[in-house]
């Protein structure tokens, strides 16, 4: 029996990285799944390596509208929502001296805010009994240089997920958030940062984690499909780290 069949799912930032295999895993074990991400071109690449019941559709989760439209997307061809994973996210470093309000407002309009109005967006179309996922990040748990508004990001959307937690309980939907340490995915070729100062970067962060390595997007792919499933059926509103051990030395 595969573990989400018939299942409809829609996930942010699907076409790459966490959310891609994410949504490859979630196909495998039967679902119907929405692949959202906001280039088309990317979207239609991802859509060659899936198999199953799955529809594109494009959407900047840091635009309201936006929003709307891959929710409705999603009700227009499924009927309702069982998962929503809202994983997209960016982490452009910049040391505090070299904060702008642009920066801030790109980071937390993608970060922050996309999720919060998608779920808002979603919620009366999640069944009861439902579930809502989030990628949080080690980030909110160990400081790295440059990190500050990213970080500070992902805190506040873990402080929005406990209240998210307690008013949906009327209706069992479970709430859960995954915090990964450093996962082997394109989102370090987006921080405008020199192949060198990146590689540097992957280095120092490979030797702090205990295991002494970068994760694979896979490895969070199936605690996405464990928290999304029955066999977390009393697991409810906390952020398991999937991080080779980094946060907890
Ligand atoms: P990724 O491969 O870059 O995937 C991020 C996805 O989010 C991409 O599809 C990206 O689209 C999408 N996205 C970004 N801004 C968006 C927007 N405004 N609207 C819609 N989609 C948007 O990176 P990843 O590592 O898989 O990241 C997934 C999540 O994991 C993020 O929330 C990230 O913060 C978190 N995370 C990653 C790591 C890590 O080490 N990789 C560690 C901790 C947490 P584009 O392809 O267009 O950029």
């Amino acid at each position: 029996m595969k573990k989400l069949e018939n299942k409809v799912a829609v996930i942010t930032g699907a076409n790459s990285g966490i959310g891609l295999a994410t949504a490859k895993l979630f196909l495998q074990e039967g679902a119907k799944v929405v692949v959202s991400g906001r280039r088309q071109e990317a979207l239609d690449e991802a859509a060659k390596n899936l198999n199953g019941d799955f529809i594109t559709v494009k959407a900047d989760v840091a635009k309201p509208g936006d929003n709307t439209i891959l929710i409705q997307k999603a009700i227009d061809t499924y009927g309702h929502i069982d998962i929503l994973f809202l994983n997209a996210g960016v982490a452009p470093p910049t040391p505090t001296q070299d904060i702008t309000e642009e920066h801030y407002n790109h980071v937390f309009d993608i970060n922050v805010k996309g999720p919060i109005l998608a779920v808002k967006e979603a919620l009366p179309y999640l069944k009861d009994e439902g579930t809502i996922l989030f990628t949080n990040s080690v980030v909110t748990q160990k400081g790295f240089d440059g990190l500050g508004v990213y970080s500070a990001s992902k805190g506040a959307l873990r402080a929005y997920q406990r209240v998210l937690t307690a008013e949906v309980k009327s209706r069992k939907i479970r709430v859960n958030s995954i915090a990964p340490g450093p996962i082997d995915t394109p989102i370090y070729d987006k921080m405008g940062l020199p192949d060198d100062v990146i590689e540097e970067m992957g280095k120092g962060f490979a030797e702090q984690v205990p295991l002494g390595r970068f994760g694979a997007s896979e490895e969070i792919a199936k605690t996405a499909l464990f928290l999304a499933s029955d066999d977390a059926s009393y697991i409810n509103g906390v952020e398991l780290e999937v991080d080779g051990g980094l946060s907890q030395i």
